[in-house]
């Protein structure tokens, strides 16, 4: 097998390389399919998940003729099963649940899968990923986060290659090959600052979902884009590079770059740093995913080319920790690790979902996850049935924190 595959490379014939994505719907997924439409000779989607935009899975399968969707529930596998067989596409199978997302991710079939399921909706799917032996390009950092030492130890076990796809990560990677892992000094990560980098302290608690929902520089999901609003994406990206990297949270640092051209820099013993720098499209990050430890030439198929004319100056700031508390929780949960961890996400993601709802301000997402932090016992999962539970446990205290923190606000607005 290995023989054949040299020969057709020395033949310069390249392989199709056939994929998962998980979270197919979403802004990472429609962006690998991009992709695909691009390099329909390098990559193809064979099996698909997403949560409930039924009406983009259908186009998809339509588009795709997916060998397998999953969908989040039943009820809605269901439906869509009946609109692909009103189509004539019955062939398509359609699953649901975890389950559903485990079996996408582990398809025999599948050489490479797209972890890009937002949240820890994503973790059961991606680690059952890890465990076959798939190769992996990573998006949901939540997974990271949540379970990155027992994922990371799958991978290692297997042999398999994590590939970063979010871009501070991805930057780091593309830099850590000018040198060796103890050449490393430390990891600088880029953060835009978000929308609010300039606000007035005193204006932060009449900050609407509307106007947290504007990022500067990326178009993204809606978790992620308030995630960075709060810089809290940022301090899941500290813990996401220490466990990609092998890097203590004191080695990896945070920069406020408003630009958002370098995505990340590698600092060497010897003083040399190299950065990384391109457009802002996640397709970048994708595709070097993809096609690592290949690159890929872009020039007609995807624009991707940087104007290096056009860059007129780069800024570099230190964070401002008073502004962002989120960033300093991280760097603690950091420190802490295993149950910490869990916690961060699970209370950040509680805390966001009812700030978009208008339950509680935009500074009660801090306040929700130093609170459940405070909570959290100190404990190390030892399998993610154990993360499950924490998780669970987790945001089950953070839905108490909030319910509190909305009693307040009516009882004190009437
Ligand atoms: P998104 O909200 O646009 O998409 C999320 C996807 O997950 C959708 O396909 C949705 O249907 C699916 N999903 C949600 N719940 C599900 C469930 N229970 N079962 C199955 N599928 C489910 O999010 P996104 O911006 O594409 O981000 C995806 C992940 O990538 C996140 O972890 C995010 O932090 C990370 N990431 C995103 C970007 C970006 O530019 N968008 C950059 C870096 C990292
Ligand atoms: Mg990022």
């Amino acid at each position: 097998m290995q023989r054949s595959q040299e020969a057709l490379q020395s033949a310069n014939i390249v392989l199709v390389k056939k994929l998962a994505i998980l979270g197919s719907t979403g802004s990472i997924g429609t962006s690998t399919l991009s992709i695909c439409e691009s390099f329909p000779d390098r990559y193809t989607p064979i099996a698909l998940a997403a949560g409930s935009n039924i009406d983009v899975a259908f186009a998809q399968c339509q588009h795709w003729l997916p060998k397998v969707i999953s969908l989040a529930t039943e009820e809605l596998a269901a439906a869509l099963k009946l609109r692909l067989k009103a189509a004539g596409l019955s062939q398509i199978e359609v699953v649901h649940g975890t389950v559903g997302s485990v079996y996408v991710a582990t398809l025999p079939e599948v050489d490479f899968v797209v972890s890009a399921i937002v949240g820890v909706a994503g973790l059961e799917a991606t680690y059952a990923a890890v465990c076959a032996g798939k190769t992996i390009g990573l998006a949901n950092k939540e997974c990271l986060v949540a379970a990155g030492e027992l994922i990371l130890a799958a991978a290692k076990e297997r042999n398999i290659a994590l590939l970063p796809i979010d871009s501070e990560h991805n930057a780091v990677h593309q830099a850590m090959r000018g040198g060796s892992p103890q050449e490393v000094k430390q990891v600088w990560l880029t953060a835009s600052g978000g929308p609010f980098r300039n606000t007035p302290l005193a204006d932060f608690e009449h900050i609407t979902p509307a106007q947290a929902l504007k990022h500067p520089t990326w178009v993204m999901g809606q978790r992620i884009t308030i995630d960075s609003a709060t810089m809290m994406n940022k301090g899941f990206e500290v813990i996401e590079a220490c466990r990609l990297f092998h890097l203590p949270p004191a080695q990896v640092r945070v920069t406020i770059h408003p630009q958002s051209t370098v995505h990340s820099l590698v600092e060497f013993i010897d003083g040399s740093i190299l950065a990384q720098i391109s457009v802002t499209d996640m397709r970048l990050p994708i595709l070097y995913a993809l096609a690592y430890p290949e690159r890929v030439a872009v020039e007609g198929k995807v624009p991707l080319t940087f104007d290096l004319a056009k860059l007129s100056h780069l800024d570099f700031s230190e964070p401002d920790h008073t502004r962002f508390p989120c960033l300093r929780l991280a760097y603690e949960a950091a420190a802490i690790g295993g149950d910490a961890c869990i916690a961060l996400n699970a209370a950040d993601e509680v805390a966001v979902a009812a700030f978009l709802a208008h339950q509680i301000p935009f500074l009660g997402i801090p306040s929700t996850i130093e609170r459940v932090l405070a909570l959290t016992p100190v404990r190390r999962p030892a399998s993610i049935q154990d993360v499950l539970q924490a998780d669970s446990d987790a945001r089950q205290r953070a839905r108490q924190v909030v319910d509190t923190m909305t009693h307040q606000t009516t009882t004190t607005t009437v």
